[in-house]
């Protein structure tokens, strides 16, 4: 097999919760090492193997030194296209991954080794952005994609919706979003904390905090050519030798992948699980198409979706994709881990030339 040498494919199993404990659920997911995940219950036992592999003894910041998250905020900087998406059911772990159990709690702040990928990527940026003296230029944008709808999550007063357009220079955009300047990793951070509490929350349980819509926080990255000085120069050839760069760093908390039971019983409910069915289904089809072979592929329908289109770049393009699929141990939980994992495979293949 061969190995990408950009960040690819990470799995995350989450510990069992003390609900899942208290009620005696038993645990079905096993870390084998080196990749291994072995899967096993009365009917189920099959083994699947990934590149990375973190299981509940794995910290936070494991899984940002493990699943080649710091290499990508270095290639974001170098100019490439770069996107994480946690994946995988309500409750696996999505949100806890990219942000830790911040957003449960607003009032406390988590503690400093709880924060997720997301945190842990700004301050990474912040720190290479002084330590490579070069003058980097940051800004941010959050949008949620909820009911086939794209909003913006950082413009004042109720989220506007936004219309997604397609041009020939710039691929698919979103018009008019707001992109706000930042220099430090409290301002960063303060806007992902503004932003994540104007997600939509579902509109059948209000306690599972925003995992009824796709969001999706792009950091853009543009280095200035800077002419050296004395002190930073070094090795780094002459003033102006340097040219500007422009790289994003995207993050992509998708909606829960459990196939959500139709009751018929509320109109804004069906709605509602009907366009995260068809994202994720559409998300899934161009993964499946972009996994075959260069020569057999066809079409790749990124039109399906708002969540493809805004993905496009990434999943095929020149971009490069960390993908952190998310799955709970406990044998409830069985058949969408199995799915989970199965489309975790497919994405594996997805290969892209950034
Ligand atoms: P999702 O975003 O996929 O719906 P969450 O990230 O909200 O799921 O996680 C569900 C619950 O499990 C939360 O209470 C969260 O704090 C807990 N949890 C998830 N992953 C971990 C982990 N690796 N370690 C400890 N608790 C976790
Ligand atoms: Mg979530």
């Amino acid at each position: 097999t061969s190995v990408s040498p950009y960040p690819s494919l990470t799995i995350r199993v989450r510990p069992l919760t003390c609900t899942e404990t208290r009620r005696g659920d038993r645990r079905v997911v096993h870390n084998l090492g080196d990749g291994a995940v072995h899967v096993s219950a009365a009917r189920h036992d099959a083994t699947f193997g990934f590149s990375a592999v973190f299981d509940a003894g794995a910290s936070q910041e494991d899984v940002f030194e493990g699943s080649g998250m710091r290499q990508l905020v270095e290639l974001a900087i170098d100019g490439f296209s770069c996107t994480v998406f946690a994946f995988g059911q309500t409750g696996s772990g999505k949100t806890y991954t990219l942000m830790g159990p911040l957003a449960q709690s607003e009032t406390q702040p988590a503690s400093p080794a709880l924060l997720g990928l997301m945190q842990r990527s700004f301050a990474c940026l912040l720190e290479q952005s002084q330590s490579r003296g070069s003058d980097l230029s940051l800004s941010a944008s959050y949008l949620e994609i909820y009911n086939e709808q794209v909003r913006d999550l950082l413009s004042p007063g109720p989220p506007c919706t936004l219309p997604l357009r397609w041009s020939k220079t710039r691929g698919f955009y979103v018009e008019n979003q707001l992109s706000v300047d930042f220099e430090s990793l409290e301002a960063i951070v303060s806007l992902l904390l503004q932003g994540s509490q104007r997600r939509r929350t579902s509109a059948h349980a209000l306690n599972r905090h925003s995992s009824r819509s796709h969001a999706l926080l792009t950091i853009h990255i543009r280095s200035r050519a800077v002419s050296t000085h004395p002190a930073a120069g070094e090795g780094l050839g002459g003033p102006g030798t340097c040219p500007s760069k422009q790289g994003t760093l995207c993050f992509v908390d998708l909606a829960g992948s459990e196939r959500v039971k139709e009751t018929g019983s509320s109109g804004e409910l069906s709605v509602e699980a009907n366009s995260i069915n068809r994202s994720l289904l559409a998300l899934g089809h161009c993964i499946s198409l972009l996994a075959k072979p260069r020569g057999k592929r066809t079409h790749i329908p990124y039109r399906d979706s708002k969540l493809t289109r805004l993905l496009a770049r990434s999943l095929g393009g020149s971009g490069i994709t960390l993908m952190v699929a998310c799955i709970s141990p406990s044998s409830r939980c069985l058949s969408e881990t199995l799915s989970t994992l199965h489309y975790a495979c497919r994405a594996r293949r997805v290969t892209t030339r950034p």
